[in-house]
């Protein structure tokens, strides 16, 4: 079994934080910004610190390889480093700060594996003013489109741009990782969410991230005079989706609402006049869970309800699906291996699905996948106020680094 050190991963944590743009509250690490660079460029000083020669893809993805069999197949983990504005010090970075610190109690110990392990700090994991995430980990497995390289940021600059730049300026050699050789990969990650703590667990085993569907819906009805219109006379857009949005929620109460999550986080009324009557509402529906066919009877469901109130109220109805993600299932090999080692070191735990996308929504397709969760407090992230207990954080690491000497049993 492995242990880590606790002192030393609090101080790669709390130093990795210090690369922050002070102008902003919490961790600040864009990845099209000068703190990023340097933060990985210490990360590398680090990794040469141990004898390793890590490097860096075409996407911007840096790796370093721990091992002896450079042709077999490796087991991979890692996570990111980037971060939103105002984020937290934990969320990406215990993943990456976890493998680094997995492959130093290995050296230490003088630890055989029969797998080389690949660590991996995916580049841009976080959604910034390119609007799009897993940049790193999209470039990785080849899904990353040059319609997605053409995006540009605020000051004009593409995405593929800030990617040459990143890497020219980050201290390490290029080269590209044989996608084949990844038979397996497991990420440690903060929940981002408040399950864990509410239900006194110290390890999420996570078994797949849930899929989306954003729905807009559009009522249309027809403005009229507040005064002078009787309630019989009316077709108020507003009363409609007002009665159809408490309807959904009623709907979801009764249902499973574990499994499924809904959200109505946008309305637009119009004319959106005191003295109107709204002859036009648009409102979004954000259906989250963990499979397809929960997800597409919900958006049946829904578009049922909607056509039945708009035929009661003698309105018109619309719905467009704008936004569709895939769920995802993990690897269940993987899954009960982690299982199993939290068991073994008496860890309270419980199986859940990820709510928030990650690296590893990408890595399930070239790779066996799993992911481990440690409790965030109050549920809190992608704010200062985000926090998980170093302790808390030493027992996913412990939990990363013995699934991964597990699984290397494994062919
Ligand atoms: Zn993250």
């Amino acid at each position: 079994m492995i242990k880590p050190n606790r002192e030393r991963i609090e101080n790669v944590l709390l130093q990795l934080a210090q690369f922050s743009d002070t102008k902003f509250p919490g961790v600040t690490r864009h990845f099209d910004s000068e703190y990023y660079i340097e933060s990985r460029n210490w990360l590398i000083t680090k990794f040469r610190e141990l004898g390793l020669s890590p490097f860096i893809d075409q996407t911007g993805n840096l790796f370093v390889e721990y091992g002896k069999y450079a042709n077999r197949n490796v087991i991979a983990t890692g996570s990111h480093t980037d971060s939103v504005t105002g984020g937290g010090k934990f969320d990406g970075t215990i993943g990456v700060v976890g493998g680094l610190e997995i492959i130093r109690c290995l050296i230490e110990q003088n630890i055989e594996l029969r797998h080389n392990i690949l660590l991996i700090d995916f580049f841009a994991e976080e959604s910034t003013e390119f609007g799009l995430s897993t940049v790193g980990s999209r470039g990785l497995v080849g899904s990353l489109t040059n319609e997605q390289l053409d995006l540009r940021n605020r000051a004009g600059k593409t995405l593929r741009d800030t990617i040459v730049i990143h890497k020219s300026a980050v201290n390490a050699d290029t080269s590209e990782v044989d996608l084949t050789r990844i038979a397996r990969f497991i990420e440690l990650h903060i929940e981002q969410g408040p399950v864990l703590a509410f239900e006194n667990k110290k390890i999420g085993v996570v078994t797949g991230i849930n899929g989306l569907r954003r729905l807009e819906v559009i009522v249309s009805g027809e403005s009229n005079h507040a005064g002078t219109t009787p309630l019989n006379l009316r077709k108020d857009a507003f009363m409609a989706a007002a009665e159809i949005t408490v309807n959904l929620r009623k709907q979801w109460r009764l249902a499973d609402t574990e499994k499924l999550r809904v959200t109505i986080g946008k309305v637009n009324v119009f004319p959106n006049l005191s003295n109107v009557i709204p002859g036009r509402v648009e409102f979004s529906i954000d259906l989250r869970a963990e499979s397809n066919e929960i997800l597409d009877s919900w958006v049946h469901k829904i578009e049922e309800s909607i056509y039945e109130h708009c035929i009661q109220y003698d309105l018109s109805g619309e719905v467009i699906l704008k936004s569709r993600i895939e769920p995802v299932m993990f690897d269940s090999d993987i899954t009960d291996v982690i299982k199993q080692v939290t068991d073994k070191l008496n860890l309270p735990s419980m199986t859940m699905n990820s709510g928030a996308i990650h690296d590893s929504s990408q890595m399930s397709h070239v790779a066996k996948t799993g992911m481990i969760f440690v409790p965030s407090v109050g549920g809190k992230s992608h704010c200062e106020s985000e926090f998980t207990d170093i302790p808390d954080i030493c027992y996913g690491i412990e939990v990363l680094a013995n699934t991964i000497l597990q699984l290397d049993r494994l062919t």
